[in-house]
């Protein structure tokens, strides 16, 4: 008989090879502490450098090990999604790879889980050893989700987080493909809770989110739960238009009255190119919302599997 599994950590990996064995070493001791069943699911993000063949030996003598091997670089979001769609724990948790999130904070997850909370969420105090642009950036980034968004998404807090089973399968039956989590998280509401912790320095190696994919993850995260930027466009064009009727009046008078009216090539030029910018602008926000759509209605699936290893059952390897 397969015993059943109480709790599931999930790590996304993307080109971990110098952090790896520490953090298997550190949520090990976590894990093994805590005396009852678990797996600790690896979603290898495509990685290039040794990342697999550390996993593939991992695998071999620890059988809580799991992988599931993607076949290209699909994404921080995605891994976690692949993750918790063949996670059997009763309560899953969502960690990085490079110990930024301390695994010794998830008895505490736990404990907050057994009181009844179904969602435990990691909450950033400071974070340490990371650049003041980073810092800036995120937390200019928390701040506005919070301001234009409807969802009640908690300001500093990472993925790093216990989920009860329930929560995951809700979350499995959202299909979204421009995945923000832990917007859909809170937008799914159970009862929720964080816990404090202060964000270490990356163990090894350097970070997996460059600042283009920084931005992705910022549009994803407000076209996928804001209508707020598209209503700039309406509002800022509005204010546009009335702004030009008043200097369209203006300039009927100045044809009418003062018959001054061939300078004025500086300030045409100006209201012109103010206004293609904005114009440009805004079509490109509208671009972002159906490059979305498009994104959505091809229904590919999220990811492709290129193989899993150690699940007991053997799973569909297609992704969703
Ligand atoms: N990651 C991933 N796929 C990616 C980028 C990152 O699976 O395309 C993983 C990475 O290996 C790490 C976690 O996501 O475990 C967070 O990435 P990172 O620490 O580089 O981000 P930061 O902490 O700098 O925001
Ligand atoms: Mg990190």
């Amino acid at each position: 008989m397969i015993e059943a599994i109480s709790f599931s950590v999930v790590v996304p990996v993307f080109n971990e090879e110098k952090v790896l064995p520490e953090s298997y070493r550190r949520l090990t001791a976590v894990m093994e502490g805590l005396g009852e069943p678990y797996e600790i699911i690896f979603v290898n993000d495509g990685s290039s450098d040794r990342t697999m063949s550390i996993l593939d030996e991992l695998c071999e003598r620890d059988r809580h090990i799991r992988i599931i091997d993607f076949a290209k670089n699909f994404g921080h979001q995605t891994a976690i999604t692949a993750g918790m769609d063949y996670a059997d724990g009763k309560a899953v948790v969502v960690i990085d790879a490079d110990l930024q999130d301390p695994p010794e904070l998830i008895p505490q997850m736990i404990q907050c889980w057994r009181e009844g909370y179904d969602v435990v969420y990691g909450k950033r105090k400071e974070r340490k050893g990371e650049t003041f642009f980073k810092k800036m950036s995120a937390a200019l980034f928390y701040r506005l989700m919070r301001k234009m968004t409807e969802v009640d998404i908690p300001v500093d807090t990472g993925d790093f987080r216990l989920i009860d089973r329930r929560v995951c399968d809700a979350l499995k039956s959202i299909k979204e493909r421009n995945r923000y989590i832990r917007g859909i998280i809170s937008w799914l509401g159970f009862r929720q809770i964080g816990v404090e912790f202060d964000r270490e320095e990356r163990f090894a190696g350097e970070t997996k989110y460059p600042l283009k994919k920084m931005l992705k993850f910022a549009f994803d995260a407000i076209t996928s739960f804001s209508f707020k930027p598209l209503k700039l466009s309406s509002y800022l064009g509005l204010t546009l238009s009335f702004c030009s009727l008043i200097y369209l009046l203006f300039v009927i008078w100045q044809k009418l009255f003062t018959g001054n009216t061939v300078a004025g090539w500086a300030s045409s030029m100006v209201i012109s190119l103010f206004f293609n910018g904005v114009v440009l602008m805004m079509l490109g926000i509208a671009g972002e919302y159906i490059g979305r759509i498009y994104d959505e209605t091809k229904g590919r699936p999220l990811y492709v599997v290129r193989r899993v290893r150690n699940f007991a059952v053997e799973k569909d390897c297609r992704g969703r």
